[in-house]
């Protein structure tokens, strides 16, 4: 059975609460004995109130019942059978129960087990189809569950460079300014633009420096750490927030930023052209800084302190360099 089919049918699984209440012992195999659900009433009666889920229905039964279940097990996918089962009860005894099992499509061409032994006994047509629509409802859930996560990827993403946004950037920032204040643990912030990006536009045009943009990003991320956080800060400005960074390491990070813009052209068709940037980086143990946005504020400054520079280089904040780039 894939991950997919695979119901999370713990306790917490809202979809099968209903089934916790049942007077009969449900439980609920997929095609290989594994138990992917079992209620209230089965885990009392048969488990010593332990869950069973993700254990071997089978190791649940006596030997003669194994291979009794084992025999029918072909049958079970095309219609309901009766049977008594014997179980190894907690005392270390076996107690036979009277079975229904019944096929349960997962609406994945495949199918579950249900199995439900009877107790004070309601209609068994009431308990399959609250077992099937609870299978339902949690498929639904992970839908659900499954679409909110798009949307949530979708509303902290940029487009063009599928990079962190600028609104999701100062929120982890924010996480990660105070994480460094508390643990006293150096954090460098680099701040790249695109060199002459103007110029790109209106010599090759607008799709052409999309381009440039999408494989600026794909070129830093080869370069950069899963720990740091790369995200277009504004329109050919690229930041980069390197946690647990010194600053020796963070110019060596900046420096690595340039190269891998700068070494080969871009090319998109028959379009192609050199491209390089500039940096500016700041690091929390090479200067004091108040807040995260004064730290934000110095890497913009060194970032002009390259452009002054002759662009196509990293240059580190100094008080000297007085002027933001932006
Ligand atoms: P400098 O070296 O000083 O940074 O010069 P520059 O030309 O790169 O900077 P300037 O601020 O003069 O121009 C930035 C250009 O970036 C202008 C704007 O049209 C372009 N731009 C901003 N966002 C996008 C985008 O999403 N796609 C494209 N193709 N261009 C963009
Ligand atoms: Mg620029
Ligand atoms: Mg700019």
């Amino acid at each position: 059975m894939t991950d997919t089919l695979r119901v999370q049918a713990d306790q917490e699984t809202k979809a099968f609460l209903v089934l916790e209440q049942y007077p009969d012992a449900v439980v609920l195999l997929d095609n290989n004995w594994t138990i992917v659900y079992a209620n209230f009433l089965f885990r009392q009666k048969f488990c010593a109130g332990e869950s069973p889920i993700g254990t071997n229905y089978l190791s649940w039964l006596d030997e003669a019942s194994v291979s009794i279940i084992q025999a029918l097990k072909p049958k079970l996918t095309n219609g309901a059978e009766h049977v008594e089962l014997s179980h190894r009860v907690p005392d270390g005894s076996t107690v036979a129960f009277q079975y229904f099992f019944y096929p349960l499509p997962t609406g994945a061409g495949d199918h579950y087990i249900a199995g439900i032994s009877r107790g004070t006994s309601n209609s068994l047509g009431t308990v399959l189809e609250v077992m099937q629509l609870s299978l339902e409802l949690d498929k639904n859930n992970k839908q659900l569950q499954e679409a909110q996560a798009k949307l949530e990827l979708l509303a902290i993403t940029d487009q063009i460079t599928q990079l962190y946004n600028r609104h999701y950037f100062f929120k982890v920032a924010q996480h990660f300014w105070e994480e460094s204040r508390r643990y006293k643990l150096p954090l460098t912030l680099v701040m790249m633009d695109i060199d002459n990006f103007k110029t790109i536009n209106d010599t090759h045009g607008h799709l052409f420096g999309d381009h440039v943009l999408k494989n600026v990003t794909f070129r830093l991320r080869k370069g950069t750490r899963k720990s740091d956080i790369l995200a277009r800060f504004g329109g050919e400005e690229i930041v980069l927030l390197a946690p647990n960074t010194d600053f020796q390491t963070g110019v060596v990070l900046a420096e690595r930023m340039i190269l891998a813009i700068g070494t080969e052209p871009f090319t998109m068709g028959n379009c192609s052209a050199a491209v390089t940037a500039s940096a500016g980086i700041s690091c929390t143990d090479s200067a004091e800084f108040e807040s995260f946005e004064a730290l934000l504020d110095s890497s913009d400054r060194a970032l002009y302190a390259a452009k002054q520079a002759g662009k196509n280089c990293v240059r580190p904040y100094s008080v000297l360099a007085a002027k933001p780039y932006r």
